[in-house]
């Protein structure tokens, strides 16, 4: 069946047939206009690989800094010390959030912020223990691997330094952000004071080594081009070849309001949704059989798009995100109790099942 619908398409033959596929096959099919065609090959080597299931966590999200050193033209959250809405909370009030979202059924702690030019290590250990120690059966996903590169620098510590010192605290995995696109021709014009992308692969590299698991994301639908996409996905493929530390990759629609790129006119829409829906498609094919959980973020794609990109390649919803902040600052309101991810999946006839931080099943509905 699905030989036919592929036609000509050698790239497809071999994605089917389950060959790695390099970088001109990736460009190749970045800009074939046959997403149909496309889509389908990805789902049913989605189904292959994963089966029905689509997972999702109950996640809480806490940002506990707004106040960053970097100014990154993507980003609609951060802002300066002495700005009047810039906020940085204590570990005190950190762990009464995560009482309050314990209250509330989340497994998971997800915890990111900006690059706070002054706050110590103390801090992000003090963070980790309190937690830890009042809900040890949370799992803490904390710190991009930007901000962990950030606090080594800062701090004058190595990486393996804070990663240990974090881990050694009470954090269990990292969240997979600070990836954006790790192309330089790209990476400078959105990410401005992040780490490289090569930076970002190192301390994920040495996390993993540690016994530290990671998700992984890529930021599209902004500036780039489609061998952007692919370098990206491609360099994911290899860590993972060397650790197999990513438990998923999530891809991220750019979301444009209230970021640099907007004010400064640099781009003036969002991506489509047939460019979403080829992303997802490609991050499934490109990744099949070395990285075989693919995340549809509903947060930034919206549930009915999410329930579309469930059936061209992805298995997962990553999780019920209370608490998101960085994508309302740009204009996404979020939240989502695990009903409504339960009703979202199935609606498209899938197997709902929550998961816990490592992609163990929970529960099924
Ligand atoms: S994306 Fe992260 S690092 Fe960049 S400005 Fe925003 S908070 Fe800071």
């Amino acid at each position: 069946m699905l030989e036919k619908l592929i036609g000509e398409s050698k790239v497809l033959e071999r994605a089917i047939a389950g060959e790695e596929l390099g970088m001109q096959d990736g460009i190749e099919l970045m800009k074939d206009d046959n997403l149909y065609m496309i889509g389908a090959v990805a789902d049913a080597t989605r189904q292959k690989l994963v089966g029905n299931k689509v997972t999702f966590t109950a996640s809480s999200y806490l940002n506990y800094t707004n106040v960053c050193a970097a100014s990154c033209q993507i980003c609609a959250f951060y802002r300066k010390e002495n700005d009047n809405d810039a906020y940085t909370l204590t570990p005190e009030q950190i762990e009464g959030r995560v009482s309050a979202a314990k209250m509330m059924g989340a497994t998971e702690m997800h915890i990111v912020g900006g690059f706070h030019p002054k706050l110590s290590l103390d801090y992000y250990e003090s963070m980790m223990k309190i937690i830890k120690k009042n809900h040890p059966e949370l799992k803490i996903k904390a710190f991009t691997a930007a901000e962990i590169f950030f606090f080594a620098k800062l701090t004058k510590n190595s990486v393996k330094e804070v990663l240990s010192r974090l881990k050694n605290s009470g954090l269990d995995s990292l969240p997979g952000g600070g990836a954006e696109l790790f192309h330089t021709e790209i990476r400078e014009k959105i990410a401005r004071g992040k780490c490289s992308g090569q930076e970002w692969l190192d301390t994920m590299e040495q996390a993993h080594n540690l016994g530290i698991k990671s998700n992984a994301t890529m930021l599209y639908g902004h500036i780039e081009k489609p061998e952007h996409i692919v370098d990206h996905l491609l360099k994911i493929r290899n860590l993972q070849k060397k650790t197999g530390g990513f438990l998923t990759l999530i891809p991220l629609k750019f979301s444009l309001e209230n970021t640099e790129l907007e004010q400064k006119s640099m781009l003036t829409q969002e991506c489509s949704s047939i460019y979403d829906l080829k992303v997802i498609a490609l991050s499934r094919l490109m990744l099949s059989g070395f990285l075989n959980n693919i995340s549809v973020y509903w947060v930034a794609d919206g549930k009915k798009l999410a329930q579309v990109a469930l059936s061209h390649g992805g298995n997962d919803l990553v999780g019920t995100a209370f608490s998101e902040e960085v994508y309302r600052a740009a204009g996404k309101p979020t939240n989502s109790s695990l009903l409504d991810l339960v009703n979202l999946v199935k609606e498209i006839k899938r197997e709902p099942a929550q998961r816990d931080t490592f992609f163990n099943i929970l529960r099924t509905f």
